[in-house]
This record gives structure tokens, C-alpha cells and sequence, in this order.
């Protein structure tokens, strides 16, 4: 279970991200939803461990300050994938298996299973820069989700994917989080996709959670 307690992050007099209080539980997938600038992305930021907070953020009691951005067992998909563009799709996938040192044979076996898994079997050896938008999302998620990370962090993963692609994979996603009962939190300004995606939604505004529930708690109640 993520626990994050009282977290600030500021940016000299500016204060990005105000005093959060936010639990996700083992297997829930919590949408943080909220206009631009309201301060999503650096509270995730900061839970990856790449933005310096004030406050606590622990997993299953043992916290988290100090503890590099690899060891904490997290998985990251950013909104333009931020493949190794020069790697073919397997070798991208292959990339955090290698980081946490699995032999070739395991490697292969995973990178199969994880292109399956949405939707790539067989897109192995080709180059990334092939790749439509929406597939270079899947890699990228496929890559998260490779090591078998205790928690997925997903920032604006469709927003760079035109309107139609983004509602055919925002249901394939949830899914495959179902599926492979993954704990992920995910960052959104999207209606839409914060409730297909989420058990949970959390409202940010300037830099606060204004409200958590259930989204058709949060649909009836804005
Ligand atoms: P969101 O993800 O909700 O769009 P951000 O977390 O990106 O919001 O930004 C929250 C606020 O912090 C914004 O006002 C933004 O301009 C500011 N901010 C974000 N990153 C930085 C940074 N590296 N340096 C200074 N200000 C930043
Ligand atoms: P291995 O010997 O484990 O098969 P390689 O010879 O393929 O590894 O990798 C050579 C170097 O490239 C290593 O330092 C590795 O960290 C780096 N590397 C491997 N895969 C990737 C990747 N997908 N993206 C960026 N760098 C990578």
C-alpha cells in the first residue's frame, strides 16, 4: 500500500503541490484528475522519487525518502512513451528485466508474454520510430510493467493519441490493469478516462486534493 503523508513540493515561492494526504490501497488504480498546472504530475513526480518533497510517502509502512527512483519497485509511463528510439521494440520492453539483471532466456520468455499482453505478439524486432502513436504507448506500458512493479505510475498516458484511438485504449488499459491486478496510479485532466480507467478518483485543484470517491460519487458531486 502507498501511503503519502502531508507532502508539499514547492518551486521557490510557488507551491506546486499543498499538503497531500493520499493512501492506494494493494490492486486499486487511483486517478488523479485535474485542470492543467494543478500540480498532478509533480505529485506523481514526487512519488517516482525524481522531485524533491517535503512529508512522508512509504510503502507498506517502510518509507521512501532517500530511496533511488530504481529501487522503489515503481514503474513509469510518461505521455510520449520515451522509448529508446535507436532499440528495437523487444530490447525496449527487455529494459528494466536487464536493469534487474534476469537471464536471457527469462528476458525473452517476459518480453513474449508483456507484447502479448497488449496487443504486439510479434512486433519484437521492429524499430520503435515504425511505430503509430498508440503503439509506441503500448511498448512503453509494456515496458512499465515487464519488472512486475508493485506500483504503475502513469502520467497523461493517452493525451498524446487523437480522441478515438485514446477511448479504444483507455479500455483496453483498464482491462489489462484488471487483468494483471496491478496497483497504478494515474495521472489525467481527462474525464472521461479518469473514470474508465478508475476504482478511485482523486480531484486536484491548485494544488490540493479537493475531493476522493468512487467516480460516480465524484461524477454526481463536482
Ligand atoms: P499538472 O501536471 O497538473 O499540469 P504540474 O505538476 O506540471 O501540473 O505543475 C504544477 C505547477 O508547478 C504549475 O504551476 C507549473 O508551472 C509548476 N511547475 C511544474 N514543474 C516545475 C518546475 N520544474 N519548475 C518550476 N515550476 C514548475
Ligand atoms: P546484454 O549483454 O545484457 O545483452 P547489451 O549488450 O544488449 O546487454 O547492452 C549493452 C548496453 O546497452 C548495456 O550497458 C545496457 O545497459 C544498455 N542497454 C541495453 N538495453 C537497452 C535499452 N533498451 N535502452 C538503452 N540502453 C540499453
Amino acid at each position: 500500500m502507498l501511503q503519502i503523508t502531508d507532502l508539499t513540493v514547492r518551486y521557490g515561492r510557488q507551491t506546486a503541490v499543498d499538503a497531500v494526504d493520499l493512501r492506494i490501497a494493494d490492486g486499486e488504480v487511483l486517478a488523479l484528475l485535474g485542470p492543467s498546472g494543478c500540480g498532478k504530475s509533480t505529485l506523481l513526480r514526487a512519488v517516482a522519487g525524481l522531485e524533491p518533497a517535503d512529508g512522508a510517502i512509504s510503502w507498506d509502512g517502510a518509507d521512501l525518502s532517500g530511496v533511488p527512483v530504481h529501487r522503489r519497485g515503481f514503474g513509469l509511463v510518461f505521455q510520449d512513451g520515451q522509448l529508446f528510439p535507436h532499440r528495437n521494440v523487444a530490447d525496449n520492453v527487455a529494459f528494466g528485466l536487464r536493469m534487474a539483471g534476469a537471464a536471457r532466456p527469462e528476458r525473452d520468455r517476459r518480453v513474449d508474454e508483456l507484447l502479448d499482453l497488449v496487443g504486439l505478439s510479434g512486433f519484437g524486432a521492429r524499430r520503435v520510430t515504425e511505430l503509430s502513436g498508440g503503439e509506441q504507448q503500448r511498448v512503453a506500458l509494456a515496458r512499465a510493467l515487464a519488472p512486475r512493479p508493485r506500483l504503475l505510475l502513469l502520467d497523461e498516458p493517452l493525451s498524446a493519441l487523437d480522441r478515438s484511438l485514446r477511448e479504444h485504449l483507455a479500455i483496453d488499459l483498464s482491462r489489462l490493469l484488471r487483468d494483471s491486478k496491478t496497483t497504478a496510479l494515474v495521472v489525467t485532466h481527462d474525464h472521461d478516462e479518469a473514470f474508465t480507467l478508475a476504482d478511485r478518483v482523486a480531484v486536484m485543484r491548485s494544488g490540493r486534493i479537493v475531493q476522493t470517491g468512487n467516480p460516480d460519487q465524484v461524477w454526481r458531486h463536482p
